[in-house]
């Protein structure tokens, strides 16, 4: 296979965006794969930004909603620990509080964590139902070529 641009050289790959045949001259590495350097970097470029932007944010989603868990029961231990640590004798109160925080921070993990699975779920069942791995120049092209024939009867 030629290079799309230069029809003398060899190309070393596809565009990740058009699927063109590029030569190492026309190519550029976007992570993941090629693109042509002059027309289909930005493309793919946002396509890979849209991608690893969705997981970092659904990622980032996920590790921030463990912080008042945490928060609660590090404040829980604070409680109970403060009259050990200072030397006083533990004062009713403070015991009661921190165990009421420590419980009601597990209790949160543990319903984050429950929440957690459940949105995972929901989120790959809904992303391998709506959306098909293929990219969509070849679902195009397999719409435009076998769909015709399967479609007329
Ligand atoms: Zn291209
Ligand atoms: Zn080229």
């Amino acid at each position: 296979m030629k290079c799309f641009y230069h029809q003398e050289i060899d190309a070393v790959g596809l565009c990740k965006s058009c699927s063109k045949g590029i030569c190492p001259e026309c190519a550029i590495d976007v992570g993941g794969g090629l693109a042509c350097k002059e027309t289909c970097i930005e493309a793919v470029q946002s396509l890979n930004a849209l991608i690893s932007g969705n997981t970092s944010k659904v990622a980032q989603r996920l590790r921030a909603s463990y912080f008042w868990p945490a928060f609660l029961m590090v404040l829980g231990i604070l409680f109970i620990a403060a009259p050990i640590i200072s030397g006083k004798p533990p004062m009713a109160y403070s015991t009661i509080s921190g165990l009421a925080f420590t419980g009601f921070g597990v209790l949160l993990a543990a319903y984050q964590r429950a929440f957690n699975k459940a949105y995972r779920r929901s989120a790959q069942s809904g992303s391998q139902g709506g959306r098909p791995p293929r990219p969509p120049h070849h679902l195009a092209c397999g719409s435009a070529l076998g769909g015709s024939g399967r479609m007329v009867k």
